[in-house]
């Protein structure tokens, strides 16, 4: 039988879309006037109607490629005409909030912001958080293991699962949605999936850790000339907050300058000369004794010279002000035509002079419009995103090598959070040795041995 025949007999055609509903979708959030290319989209509300649908495709070697919330920044989600796409957008039910295990657990289609607000309305807290929140899928933030701006404090998403249902290129169903931290049962298989950008297996389900809510909340933008002050700066305010520290953003004077320019909604809350300005934030337990710590602690780094200038937040309006600036980065992007994106990291130290060589060689392109820089500065990650006259394969490369050739000679990654998707592809040898890409391709053709899921994805076989 035909592969839509059969897809739509054992699913029901309301969960296989085939001509006009196709087109009229996307393959990601930034490009929505480009219609999506795929044979049929997939919609299913369930686990079991991935597992069919897999199977099917398994059966007949058909290409696969899976959609959560279409933010990722790596092209995994584009697709051509023979590909069928599965869309985890129905699958988006909140199961459980079990408030004594600090346990939610979710389908794959759940997106970032509804996760938060639930765990808050239980007076608990899902630390991640990133400027997509109200996009992006928990199924796509594990598959791409997504960082954000707590990491330092919370960790990664890795870190924040406990349980995972997987679905593999077969249709075999791998559930594991236990709600217990330790679980030393032999190899920890939910970390194989969690990063591997669907190439695995579809993520359909997961347990996810929850904290108890912070009761307190101080940050503050402050000003700072030289690097090693920014690295002096996070290292004095770790230690004076003795764990509380949640958040430590770096943002670059120009960047800085256009975030808070004439083309965004937010306004500056410091004078603009600076070299770096930092966003940075403490979660803590009792509100007046923790904000009189901060500032204070701010208070003896201007003395110290550490930093040349601060502004705290007094209440909640300044909050979402201070952090709409790092937030909304669409400022940024707006402004960057043919924006290239880059989310390098290495050792803390060596941050700042890696990012002035690289902007002095990018300075020297013709076709380089702007060059904006800012970051995870505490996790060792800064972004890049470039303004280009142009999105030619060539001016691609040219810039492509000066951000990452030097990445393996200071030990870093070339991708600390967005994954490698399609666009990183030919940059992975940077961070990874021979050893560990064969590794990975063996991993990758023993669980889909017709290379059906998401094919192409970080790896080529
Ligand atoms: C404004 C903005 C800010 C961002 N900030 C950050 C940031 O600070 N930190 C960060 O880490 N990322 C950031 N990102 C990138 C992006 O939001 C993350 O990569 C996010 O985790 C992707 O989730 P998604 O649901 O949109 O996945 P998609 O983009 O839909 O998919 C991403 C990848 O996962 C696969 N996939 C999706 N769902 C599943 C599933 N259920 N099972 C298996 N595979 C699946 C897709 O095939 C694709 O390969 C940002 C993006 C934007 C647009």
């Amino acid at each position: 039988m035909p592969i839509i025949q059969q897809l739509t007999t054992q699913l029901g055609t309301e969960k296989v879309l085939l001509g006009e509903a196709i087109s009229k979708r996307y393959h990601h959030i930034w490009y929505m006037h480009i219609p999506l290319k795929a044979k049929a989209v997939i919609v299913p509300t369930s686990t079991e109607d991935v597992a069919t649908t897999l199977q099917i495709c398994y059966e007949h070697g058909q290409e696969v490629v899976v959609h959560g919330g279409l933010t990722n920044l790596v092209g995994s989600t584009q697709s051509t005409e023979n590909q069928i796409i599965i869309s985890t957008e129905k699958l988006n039910t909140i199961q459980e909030v079990d408030v004594n295990s600090r346990t939610m657990t979710v389908q794959a289609g759940v997106i970032l912001e509804q996760i938060q607000q639930s765990a808050k309305a239980n007076d608990l807290q899902f630390p991640l958080n990133f400027g997509a929140k109200g996009s992006a899928q928990i199924g796509g933030i594990i598959a791409t293991n997504a960082g954000g701006l707590r990491v330092l404090k919370y960790g990664m998403t890795r870190q924040q699962i406990l349980g995972l249902e997987v679905v593999l290129a077969d249709g075999t169903v791998l559930s594991n949605l236990k709600k217990i931290i330790k679980d030393n049962s032999g190899y920890d298989l939910k970390q194989l999936f969690i990063g591997s950008e669907g190439t695995l297996g579809v993520v359909t389900r997961a347990v996810l850790r929850l904290n108890e809510m912070p009761k307190s909340r101080c940050s503050a933008w402050v000003g700072i000339d030289g690097y090693k002050n920014v690295v002096a700066f996070l290292k004095y305010m770790d230690r004076g907050l003795g764990g509380t520290l949640s958040a430590y953003e770096l943002v670059w004077q120009d960047t800085f300058q256009t975030m808070t320019g004439e083309t965004s909604t937010t306004k500056p809350p410091l004078p603009l000369d600076y070299q770096y300005y930092v966003l940075t934030e403490s979660l803590g337990s009792d509100q007046s004794r923790d904000a009189a710590t901060f500032q204070s602690l701010l208070e003896s780094a201007l003395e110290k010279g550490l930093i040349k200038d601060g502004v705290v937040a007094d209440n909640s309006t300044d909050l979402r002000w201070f952090w709409q600036i790092r937030e909304d980065v669409r400022v940024l992007s707006a402004i960057a035509d043919h924006d290239h994106h880059f989310d390098i990291s290495l050792p803390i130290p060596l941050i700042g002079q890696y990012v002035e060589d690289a902007r002095a060689e990018l300075q020297k392109i013709p076709e380089v419009k702007e060059i904006f820089n800012f970051g995870h500065v505490a996790d060792g990650n800064i972004h890049f995103i470039i303004g280009k006259k142009n999105d030619s394969a060539e001016l691609t490369k040219r810039i492509n090598d000066i951000v990452y050739e030097k990445i393996a000679a200071v030990n870093g990654s070339v991708s600390a959070e967005h994954g490698i998707g399609l666009d990183k592809k030919a940059y992975l040898h940077h961070s990874r040795s021979k050893a560990e890409i064969e590794l990975m391709k063996t991993i990758k053709r023993t669980l889909d041995t017709k290379n059906i899921l998401n094919p192409g994805r970080i790896i080529d076989l």
